[in-house]
C-alpha cells in the first residue's frame, strides 16, 4: 500500500476534542497527585505530541525521562518483536512515576514496562494513553488514565505514525484496511 496524502484519511478524533480531552485528563492528574512531584517516564517516539500538550497542563512538579521501545516494523501494522531500550533511564526508586504512551493496543508494551520499572522500587507507579484499543487487551491491564477508547482500526496522527510518516497531523485518523 502506498502512503495516502493524509487529508485522504478519515478523521477519527479532531485536534479541538483532543484538546479538550486533555486538559480533562490534566485536571485529574493535578488532583490525583496533589502537589507532588512526579517522574514522567514517555515511550518514544509517538508519545511526544500527547505529553507535550499533557505536560503543559500539569501544575505538579514534573521531572521527564524517555525511553524507547518498538513493537512495529516498517510498513508493518500488527505487531513484532518488543524491544525496549532502558539505556539513560536513572534510578526510579522512591518517585511518583507517571508512564506515558500514545495508544494501549495488547497492553504488552506497558505491561513490559510496569514490570521493569516495579522492580526500581517507585513510590507509585501508574500510566496514561491518549487512546486505548480497549476490545485488544491480551495481558488484563488496563491504562489508570486514558483520553478515548477506540476500536480496533490502525490510526496515525498526533504523534502516532505509519512506516515513519504521519506523526505531524494534528487530528487522529484513520488507515483504510
Ligand atoms: P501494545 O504493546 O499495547 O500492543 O502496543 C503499543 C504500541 O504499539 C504503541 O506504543 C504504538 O507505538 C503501537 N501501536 C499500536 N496500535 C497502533 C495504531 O493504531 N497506530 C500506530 N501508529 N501505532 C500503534
Ligand atoms: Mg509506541
Amino acid at each position: 500500500m502506498t502512503h495516502p496524502p493524509a487529508n485522504q484519511l478519515e478523521i477519527q478524533f479532531t485536534r479541538e476534542r483532543i484538546e479538550s480531552r486533555i486538559s480533562e485528563l490534566a485536571a485529574m492528574l493535578n488532583q490525583d497527585y496533589n502537589g507532588r512531584e512526579i517522574v514522567v517516564v514517555g515511550i518514544m517516539s509517538g508519545v511526544v505530541v500527547f505529553l507535550s500538550d499533557l505536560i503543559r497542563g500539569l501544575e505538579v512538579p514534573v521531572r521527564l525521562e524517555f525511553l524507547n521501545a518498538s513493537s512495529y516494523r516498517g510498513k508493518a501494522t500488527s505487531a513484532g518483536e518488543l524491544a525496549i531500550d532502558l539505556s539513560g533511564l536513572p534510578t526510579l526508586t522512591g518517585k511518583h512515576v507517571l508512564l506515558l504512551d500514545d495508544i494501549f493496543d495488547t497492553g504488552h508494551t506497558l505491561s513490559r514496562m510496569i514490570e521493569v520499572i516495579s522492580v526500581m522500587k517507585p513510590a507509585s507507579l501508574k500510566s496514561a494513553v491518549l487512546l486505548w484499543k480497549s476490545e485488544r487487551n491480551e495481558t488484563g491491564l488496563t491504562p489508570d488514565y486514558f483520553g478515548f477508547q477506540i476500536p480496533n482500526r490502525f490510526v496515525v496522527g498526533y504523534g502516532l505514525d505509519w512506516d515513519g510518516l504521519y506523526r505531524n497531523l494534528p487530528d487522529v485518523r484513520i488507515i483504510p484496511e
